[in-house]
């Protein structure tokens, strides 16, 4: 049988190497994307899988999208965005869309895809959160709010589920080289690169690496958890 993958944000940094390798794992992915249409339909004919638009914060796009690609087996909530500011000057829509984005997003295509998951009494789900999810980060306020959110999210669906033979995990990246974090100036970098144990830069290989290994049987006995891909930044 042909397992079907929904990669959110899949055409981004994270998730286009997630979609890559669940390709290589023989998962038939769904790229979603909002606005990178040329990026997410390059890469859905390069893995021979699909483009799909819908926005995740949008509860009857991401409904009618998920019916159309019809059952599947494993939903990772990649989608995500950050504002670096501080907290009180983020302004009200701002802080509303990091969090429909984020955490509503992610419930929202969780949501969508369980009917199905549950008939089938099997599935597997993969939140992406991050290491600012779990200790906060300064300018970060509503971003780690968000982060923190799923965290949660996560342990809850889990236990809910699990009867039904559903996984659900989390990944925790901690600094993953992407568009996400082209900000940063040179000399920022070098400092951050010294708060790193490893002493390097995560890329987004190890990020899906992780994502792969929990989708994977090698897994079957582990929900509602939370696994750090941080070089050692958060232990
Ligand atoms: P990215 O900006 O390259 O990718 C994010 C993707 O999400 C983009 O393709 C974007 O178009 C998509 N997206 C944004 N809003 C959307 C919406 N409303 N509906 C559908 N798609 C939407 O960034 P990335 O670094 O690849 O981040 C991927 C995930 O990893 C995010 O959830 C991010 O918070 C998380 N993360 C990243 C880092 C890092 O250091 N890069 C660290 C921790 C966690």
């Amino acid at each position: 049988m042909i397992s079907k993958a929904l990669v959110t944000g899949g055409a981004g940094g994270i998730g286009s190497a997630i979609c890559r390798s669940l390709a290589e794992n023989g998962y038939t992915v769904y790229v979603s994307y909002s606005r990178s249409k040329d990026k997410a339909e390059a890469l859905a004919a390069e893995i021979g899988g699909y483009a799909v638009c819908f926005d995740v914060s949008d509860a009857s796009e991401v409904r009618k999208a998920v019916s159309d690609i019809g059952s599947i087996s494993l939903l990772v909530n990649n989608a995500g965005i950050s504002v670096v500011d501080t907290f009180d000057r983020v302004d009200d829509s701002t802080a509303q869309r990091i969090l429909s984005v984020n955490l509503t997003g992610t419930m929202n295509c969780s949501r969508a895809v369980l009917p199905g998951m549950i008939s089938a009494k099997a599935g597997c789900i993969i939140n992406v959160s991050s290491m600012w999810g779990q200790v906060g980060a300064s300018c970060e306020v509503d971003y780690s709010a968000s982060k923190a959110g799923i965290i949660g999210f996560t342990k809850a669906l889990a236990k809910e589920t699990a009867p039904s033979g559903i996984r659900v995990n989390c990944v925790a990246p901690g600094f993953i080289m992407t568009d996400m974090n082209a900000h940063f100036s040179p000399e920022d970098l070098a400092l951050i690169k010294e708060d790193i144990p490893l002493g390097i830069f995560g890329r987004p290989e190890h990020v899906a690496d992780a994502v792969a290994f929990l989708a994977s049987d090698k897994a079957e006995y582990i929900t509602g958890q939370i696994l750090a891909v941080n070089g050692g930044m958060v232990i």
